[in-house]
This record gives structure tokens, C-alpha cells and sequence, in this order.
């Protein structure tokens, strides 16, 4: 991910990601505004094979032998008849295109060796691969954009990828519906709705697939207008672990439904297109507003009384970045605004007043829509073709990243101590021997609005009191020195737990967390039982499972 102090010019190289909006735009002609991805309800019971499960390596789930309705592991002929059987390609050790189709976005995750890919191109794809993964007790993993910051889009077994079911078809009515198919990258959502003139929420990487976010959330630049990306589902398609091919919303399968909006993704079957409810794409304001580190202290209290409390047509995030052995940290805060620039800048200078002094460097500007999610995107400069990875389409110019990632929500503002924890915590990666060219810091999204205004019940995305949410990163260029990268971790690790007595102990599911031990909680708080009985309906033998599985 591209991060603050990036050349201009440099920054689409990177992975760009919804650190975009935190990103100080030069304001020379707007352009270059840059970026960073390199930021359980009762039901019909799933049949299938009864099942013991047991870890596989990459934290999937195994069928006992004694489980399986065939003997042994699928043999190359086996193989060969699931090649037969499905229309999409199915990609196995030592054949062509593997070592990209086993890819996941994070270079952490290559040395994940799945035993094979299908790449489903219709439901019944995704069925075909279910039963035989069924038969044969095979660990089994959906896969979308391949972001799973754990790597549990992966398996030793069979990706079933649903990447070929891509796609965003706009219907008429009032308001007009978009069906979209569960592989579709953001990029490509924003784009294919805007050529309608409509828009749904979402979050701000490019690359990250529609599938996970939405399934675990979807926070986005507009979120505190118009919701989760989650919040705007009216219905799905899923295929469950019985290979049943089902529609989930408010009146078939309702539960399924519920689970899917905010349950986290790969735990339910897999969602194969998603319908949503659409609004309009018109031109949107973007702001950039950076300040000395001096100032910090006071930005932060600005900011906290400013940007939960907005009006819905503002949202904001606020991005505190420093760099290993490096020298003074950054703040910026970033921003969209549904409405004119005069409108914007009187809200902005709320902030100013809030914080006791203008920024040093800011930008306002209003632009259209899908120019809007490219900036953000980190790919101003860019086309929506180019605005992915080489892999993924021809011309395509962002790379693959690496990344840990935590994450916290605040029900209440920080407290004097609770900001002067924060801006040691950053600043003590300056102390920390990384990664030359890596990077650390928080980034906080303002919450309130449309997000808060669905009970916590609703949907399984149960965090709606926050003020605000936050990540905590840290990144390195490809290649680093292990030890390095390990002294970046536990400095991330350690900010994280100092900021225990100021957060509200909820974390976001889809900035999911192998080291986070009371996740159940954390992700999903009072509405885990009836998460875990959605789970014992559909997919009563685990078929889909991973450390964190529900
Ligand atoms: C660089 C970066 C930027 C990000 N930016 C944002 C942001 O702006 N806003 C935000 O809210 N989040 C953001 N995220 C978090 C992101 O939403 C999650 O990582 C999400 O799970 C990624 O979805 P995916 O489809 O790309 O990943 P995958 O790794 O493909 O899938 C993630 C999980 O969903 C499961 N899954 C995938 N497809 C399906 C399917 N069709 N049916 C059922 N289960 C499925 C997988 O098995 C896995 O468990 C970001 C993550 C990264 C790494």
C-alpha cells in the first residue's frame, strides 16, 4: 500500500487501498490525489456427509476417514472427472497458471499450497465442487478478491473461486436494484454501477472482492449516508454446504440472511450474486487536510467531537502514519461530501475551529463519482482497466502487498491520556528497527449516521455504538528481512494493547484476526448464539470451517 510521503508518481504502483482517502492530495491540478490498498433461526438442515472434523494445515477442516463417502484422497483421475464436471477451469499443482491461481493478494500467504482451484463460472460449479470436496473430505475455501488479512481465503484442499461470476447488471424501478456477481472486484462494482448513474457503499481498495466485504461488513466513504455496503443487500444466492442452490432474503431463508450481512464471509456456504438497492452517483466533494505533528494532539481532539457527529453527507477519516527509524510522523485527516464545495468547506471549517488552526496543506474538490472511487482507490491518475493487478487484467498496475493488520471501535471519545497513548504509540515506531520502506500507523473511520441508525439485532454486524473505528497497520516492501518485519509486528501488537483502556473491546470481522483471543465477542458480541445456530442449520458437519469460523 501507498503510504504518506509516497511520491506522487510512485503511488500507483503500489496496491492502493482506503488509506486513499488519507493520502495528501497535491493540489497542483487535483491530480495525483493518491491512494493505499497497500493500505446463526430455524431452517431446512443441510444434508451431506456426516463428518468429524480436524485442523489442515492452513487452519481448514478435514473429514475423518472414517467420514468420507469415498476412500482415501481424490487420485488424478478423481481429479480429472471434477475438471470434466465443471465449466470453469480447475487448476492444479504443476500445471500451468498455478502459482498465480493460488495467489492471495497478501505475499504473506505464498507459501499456501491448495490442491487445487476451480474457478466456478455458475452456481452449479460451486455445487459440483462442494460435493466432491463432501466426497472426498477435502478442506474447502471460497475465494473472492483474496484479501483475508488471515489467509483463510486459502486451503490445502480445494479454492472454490468464484471470480468468473463477475458482473453488475442495473434493473429499473424505484429505487433501481443492482444484481452483481459475488466475484466482482470493487473497482469493477463501482464501475459498472456508475455507468448507471447509481452507487451502493463500499469500502475504498480496489481490488478487494464484494463477496467478503459485504459478507463481514463493508465500510466505505459514504457509509454514514447510506450504510454498510451489507446494510444495502436485499437479497443473495448462496450455495450451502448440502450443494443446495438458495435464495436468502427477508422472506426465504431469512436467517441465512440475517447471518450474511455482517456474519463474515466463509462461514454460511458460498454466495455465488448479491442483489442491492442503489442510490445516486452524482459528482461528490473530496477533501485532504494535513497538519504539522506539533499539532497533532489537537486534531485529534478536533476531530473526534467533529466528524462522528456530522452531518450524513459527510464522512471522514483521520490517518496517524509514521515510518520505522524514520523521521517526524504524519497527520491527515480525508474526506467526502455529498453536496456542493461551499457546503463542504462550511463543515470543514467546523473542524478548523474545532481544532484551533487551519491545515497546512489543504485540498477540496468536487468530482464525479466513479473519479471520486478511483482517487480513492489510489488510482487517480489510472483507468479502471489499469486499476487492478497484472493478473487480473491485461494493462492492470498494482501489486500485491503485505500487511498486518488490527482493529478496535470507540464508543467514546478518547480522553487526554487515551490521545497521548495514541501519539506515542506511533511515535514509537520511529524507535523500532523495520523494514527499510516499511510503514505503521492508525487510521480512523468516523462513524454515526446510516451505520448507527440499524439496531445492533438487525443484521449480524452487531457493532452499531461507535463513534468511530480503527486499524492499526503496518506494512513492508516485499522481500524484507523476517526479524525486521517481526520487530514491525510487535510494535503493532503493543500500540494495539495500549490502547485497551480507551477502546470499546469490539473488532471489526472483516479486518479479521488470528491473534485475537475473545473474538467471538469482538467481532460478533450478543449476536454469536444465533450465528452459531444459523451455522448448525446450514451447515450442521463444518464443511466450512477456519480458526475463526462461527
Ligand atoms: C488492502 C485492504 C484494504 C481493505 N479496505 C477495506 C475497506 O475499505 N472497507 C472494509 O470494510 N474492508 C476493507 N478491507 C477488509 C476486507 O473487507 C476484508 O479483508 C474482506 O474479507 C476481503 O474480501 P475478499 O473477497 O477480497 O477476500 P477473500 O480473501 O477472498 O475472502 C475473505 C473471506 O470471505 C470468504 N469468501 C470469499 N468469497 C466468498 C463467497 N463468495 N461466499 C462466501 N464466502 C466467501 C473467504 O473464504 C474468506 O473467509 C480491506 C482489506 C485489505 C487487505
Amino acid at each position: 500500500m501507498a503510504e504518506a510521503g509516497v511520491p506522487p508518481g510512485e503511488q500507483h504502483r503500489q496496491a492502493p487501498g482506503r488509506r486513499a482517502l488519507l493520502q495528501f492530495a497535491a493540489a497542483a491540478g487535483g491530480a495525483s490525489l493518491l491512494s493505499a490498498c497497500s493500505r446463526s433461526a430455524s431452517a431446512p438442515a443441510a444434508g451431506g456427509t456426516a463428518a468429524v472434523a480436524s485442523r489442515d494445515s492452513s487452519g481448514g477442516t478435514a473429514m475423518s476417514a472414517a467420514a468420507q463417502a469415498a476412500s482415501g484422497p481424490p487420485k488424478a483421475a478423481d481429479w480429472a472427472a471434477l475438471a470434466r464436471d465443471l465449466s470453469g477451469p480447475l487448476i492444479r499443482p504443476g500445471e500451468s497458471g498455478y502459482t498465480t491461481a493460488k495467489e492471495l493478494f497478501d505475499t504473506r500467504f505464498d507459501s499456501l499450497r491448495p490442491a487445487g482451484i476451480a474457478y466456478c463460472r455458475n452456481p452449479h460449479d460451486v455445487a459440483t465442487s462442494l460435493a466432491f470436496v463432501r466426497k472426498y473430505g477435502l478442506p474447502v475455501a471460497a475465494r473472492c478478491g483474496g484479501h483475508s488479512y488471515a489467509g483463510w481465503s486459502s486451503t490445502s484442499g480445494l479454492i472454490v473461486d468464484v471470480t468468473r461470476m463477475a458482473g453488475v447488471s442495473v434493473s429499473g424501478g424505484n429505487p433501481k436494484t443492482a444484481t452483481v456477481g459475488a466475484g466482482t472486484r470493487l473497482i469493477d462494482f463501482y464501475n459498472g454501477l456508475a455507468a448507471h448513474g447509481r452507487a451502493v457503499p463500499g469500502g475504498s481498495c480496489p481490488t478487494v472482492g464484494i463477496s467478503g466485504l459485504t459478507l463481514g461488513g463493508g465500510i466505505g466513504v459514504v457509509g454514514r449516508a447510506y450504510g454498510l455496503t451489507c446494510d444495502n443487500v436485499t437479497s443473495l444466492q448462496i450455495v450451502t454446504a448440502d450443494g443446495q442452490i438458495r435464495t436468502a432474503n427477508a422472506k426465504t431463508n431469512s436467517d441465512l440472511f440475517w447471518a450474511c450481512r455482517g456474519g463474515g464471509g466463509g462461514n454460511f456456504g458460498v454466495v455465488t450474486s448479491f442483489t442491492f438497492t442503489t442510490h445516486p452517483a452524482g459528482d461528490i466533494c473530496l477533501f485532504f487536510l494535513s497538519w504539522p505533528w506539533s499539532q497533532a494532539a489537537r486534531v485529534i481532539a478536533g476531530w473526534q467531537s467533529w466528524a462522528p457527529h456530522a452531518p450524513d453527507q459527510l464522512w471522514s477519516n483521520l490517518h496517524l502514519a509514521a515510518a520505522p527509524g524514520g523521521s517526524i510522523p504524519s497527520i491527515q485527516v480525508g474526506g467526502t461530501y455529498l453536496g456542493t464545495v461551499s457546503e463542504a468547506a462550511a463543515q470543514l471549517e467546523k473542524l478548523y475551529a474545532a481544532v484551533g488552526s487551519h491545515p497546512s496543506s489543504p485540498f477540496l474538490e468536487s468530482t464525479t463519482w466513479l473519479h471520486a472511487m478511483l482517487v480513492e482507490a489510489g488510482c487517480a491518475s489510472l483507468t479502471v482497466k489499469e486499476c487492478h493487478l497484472p493478473t487480473q487484467t491485461a494493462g492492470g498496475q498494482l501489486s500485491r502487498a503485505s500487511e498486518y493488520a488490527k482493529s478496535d471501535f470507540f464508543t467514546r471519545p478518547l480522553s487526554g491520556h487515551g490521545i497521548g497513548t495514541l501519539l506515542a504509540g506511533v511515535e514509537n515506531l520511529q524507535r523500532v528497527s523495520g523494514a527499510p520502506g516499511g510503514s505503521g500507523g492508525i487510521a480512523f473511520d468516523a462513524l454515526g449516521g446510516a451505520v448507527n441508525r440499524v439496531a445492533p439485532g438487525a443484521t449480524a454486524f452487531v457493532h452499531r455504538n461507535a463513534l468511530f473505528g480503527a486499524q492499526y497497520t503496518t506494512t513492508w516492501p516485499v522481500g524484507s528481512a523476517s526479524a525486521e518485519v517481526a520487530r514491525q509486528h510487535a510494535w503493532q501488537q503493543s500500540f494495539w494493547q495500549s490502547m485497551r483502556p480507551y477502546a470499546s473491546g469490539q473488532a471489526y470481522q472483516n479486518y479479521i484476526d488470528p491473534s485475537l483471543a475473545n473474538w467471538r465477542q469482538a467481532y460478533y458480541g450478543a449476536n454469536y448464539t444465533r450465528l452459531t445456530q444459523v451455522k448448525a442449520a446450514y451447515d450442521p458437519h463444518r464443511l466450512f470451517s477456519f480458526p475463526q469460523a462461527v
